[in-house]
């Protein structure tokens, strides 16, 4: 790994038992996992790290020469009397990863990146006013773009949408892009010739946050906010999906209503009053407009007290350790902050409010990118 590789977490623990057809494709992704968590290691480590017989590694190592993942690098000696090991390693130089992120209203964002997440490349493309179909044709030509873009050959795109997505990466709804139940990961995979992945642009980044930045695995939500308002939630080491692949979809929760001392304003489902009206980015914005630091920080925190409110009863229901926040620094990170927590601690057991951590993420705006490669790595080797 190079000096400047980010720092890699914890594997998400495997949601699904492995059957005994499965058990090889699950022993390659362990070995691939090992590597690229522990870095270069000698088969002996990697049998001791996995629990797998030598034999075991040592034929699957073979087998990922051969596909050009992994190389050979040189001996290492163990101990004064041990015997020297072959050290093999992932060769990160063999494949890259082409990711995209749509949850910008004015833009597509995509980029080239290496297998241990580190951009290469990043390249936009405007909208201007396309919806449906015309998105689709404006995001398979930024794709195409990068694939070739790519110095060595392309493991597969991960595509990171704001709405509702299932497992299979079909859209089933994402209203700001005007995409209804449209097979995007089928359509993708067929059009450009390489894996293509896509999951919900808050999911994606709490994949990020988890493999690359610092988020426990053990009870953590990330608060994605923007044009929108969602999260990503990853509860005893694996995401938290749901029964419509919609988990962490805060953003519509009702947070005023007509009691409120605030007015309720309209929201883009079509509904008032949900979390979103006062939480986005265009919301935060207007709210502080022309005010002087001190009415600004007091706009901010009752802003901050509404989301503690909408936080409390899901941070107690799943026991949650941490909640980051991702977006805009200089509205989040503050009084918004700050009342956010003393909401939720004021509305939960101190057994649960009192350990809660509530802070910015690790990864910067680039962050949806970072998660979106990790869906490629998760999909095509089994590795995150
Ligand atoms: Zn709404």
């Amino acid at each position: 790994m190079s000096s400047g590789a980010r720092r890699i977490g914890r594997a998400l623990r495997p949601t699904v038992k492995a059957l005994p057809e499965h058990a090889r494709a699950h022993n390659r992704s362990m070995v691939l996992a090992t590597l690229f968590h522990d870095g270069n290691s000698s088969r002996a480590d990697i049998a001791r790290s996995t629990g797998l017989t030598r034999v075991t590694v040592s034929d699957l190592v073979s087998d990922l020469i051969a596909e050009g993942l992994v190389t050979e690098l040189g001996v290492k000696v163990e101990g004064k009397v041990g015997k020297p090991a072959t050290l093999v390693g992932l060769d990160a130089k063999a494949f890259e990863i082409v990711a995209l992120d749509l949850t910008d209203d004015s833009e597509l964002v995509g980029a080239v990146l290496t297998m241990h997440g580190e951009l290469v490349t990043r390249r936009t493309a405007p909208l201007e006013g396309r919806r449906g179909d015309d998105v689709v044709e404006l995001l398979v030509a930024l794709a195409a773009d990068l694939v070739d873009a790519a110095a060595s050959p392309v493991l597969g795109v991960g595509i990171a949408s704001p709405g509702v997505i299932d497992q299979d990466g079909r859209v089933v709804q994402a209203p700001n892009l005007g995409w209804y139940d449209l097979p995007l990961a089928t359509l993708l995979t067929e059009r450009l010739g390489v894996p293509v992945h896509v999951a919900n642009d808050a999911n994606t980044r709490a994949l990020g946050e988890f493999t690359y930045g610092e988020a426990a695995g053990s009870g953590s939500m990330v608060v994605t906010i923007g044009q929108g308002v969602g999260a990503g939630i990853v509860v005893d080491g694996a995401l938290v999906v749901g029964k419509h692949h919609a988990a962490g979809e805060i953003g519509h929760v009702t947070v005023l209503d007509d009691e409120s001392a605030q007015e309720p304003g309209a929201c883009a489902c079509g509904r008032r009053g949900c979390l979103e009206t006062v939480l986005s980015v265009p919301a935060l914005r207007a709210r502080v407009a022309g005010l002087d630091p001190q009415d600004s920080d007091a706009a901010l925190a009752s802003v901050g007290r509404l989301l503690g409110i909408a936080l409390a009863p899901v941070v107690s229901a799943l026991d949650l350790g941490e909640i980051l926040l991702s977006g805009p620094r200089e509205l989040l990170d503050g009084p918004l902050l700050e009342a956010a927590l003393d909401a939720v601690r004021a509305r939960t057991m101190p057994v649960i409010g009192q350990g809660l951590t509530l802070r910015m993420g690790s990864l910067d705006e680039d962050g949806v990118l970072t998660g979106a490669a990790v869906l490629v790595l998760s999909g095509q080797l089994g590795v995150t």
